[in-house]
């Protein structure tokens, strides 16, 4: 349950969209069983849509866990790709190396090692695509330490930013997430009423913002 559409109807469109296969589809087994939140399956087939329209040449990712979205993203793309992603869980970097290695990425994926505050200043270049994926509370920040790096004419896309739904309603808020579920809403209300950005808000997977950067 997302709390973000119907139940009937999320299902419905999990059931219709077709199971992944391969390394992707052990990596989603292994995500499940182990509570590592990946990109839902809904997400990944609307990136999938958007990837191939716009066919990115760099993407910077903040949030690696496993590599599954890295991966996923150079496979949409044919290897035709370079990501940058960062990741400051020591377990999770491990298991995204060996990821990376099984799925023949490593001249595709690079991981920055640490926190994405320290990191992301660092890294270098334009890029066509950014995909925010860490923590809740700090999208802001990660937004402005990248925004630059984005050339005119690429997108941001903010991953749960519904969290839940709690974002979208106290109804669903619980105490501990009040601070997060404060912070998600100023970045939304920022996004949106940003005159360098047209931002779309989209009740898909946990909530999803495309932002366009003019
Ligand atoms: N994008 C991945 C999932 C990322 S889950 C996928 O869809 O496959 C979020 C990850 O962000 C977690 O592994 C967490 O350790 C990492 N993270 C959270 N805050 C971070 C920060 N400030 N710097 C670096 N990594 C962070
Ligand atoms: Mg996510």
């Amino acid at each position: 349950m997302s709390n973000i559409v119907d139940d009937r109807v999320e299902d419905y469109i999990r059931k219709t969209l077709n199971e992944k296969e391969g390394l992707l589809k052990e990596l989603e087994d292994y995500a499940h069983e182990y509570k590592v939140p990946i990109i839902h399956k809904e997400i990944s087939d609307l990136l999938k849509v958007l990837l191939k329209m716009n066919r990115p040449k760099r993407i910077l990712e903040v949030g690696c866990a496993i590599g599954y979205s890295s991966i996923f993203f150079t496979t949409v793309l044919d290897g035709e790709v370079e990501v940058i992603t960062c990741e400051r869980n020591e377990s999770m970097i491990e298991k995204a190396r060996a990821n990376i290695e099984r799925a023949g990425f490593t001249d595709k994926i690079t991981i920055l090692e640490g926190d994405a505050e320290e990191r992301l200043a660092e890294v270098q270049g334009e890029f066509d695509m950014i995909f925010i994926d860490a923590a809740k509370g700090q999208y802001k920040l990660f937004f402005d330490l990248v925004i630059d790096k984005l050339k005119s004419g690429g997108i941001v896309v903010s991953d749960n930013i519904l969290y839940k739904g709690m974002v979208a309603s106290d109804d669903f808020v619980i105490r501990r997430k009040k601070t997060i579920v404060k912070r998600m809403r100023n970045y939304l209300d920022f996004l949106c009423n940003n005159d360098e950005l047209s931002t779309s808000l989209l009740p898909v997977g946990d909530g999803v913002a495309i932002s366009y950067k003019e």
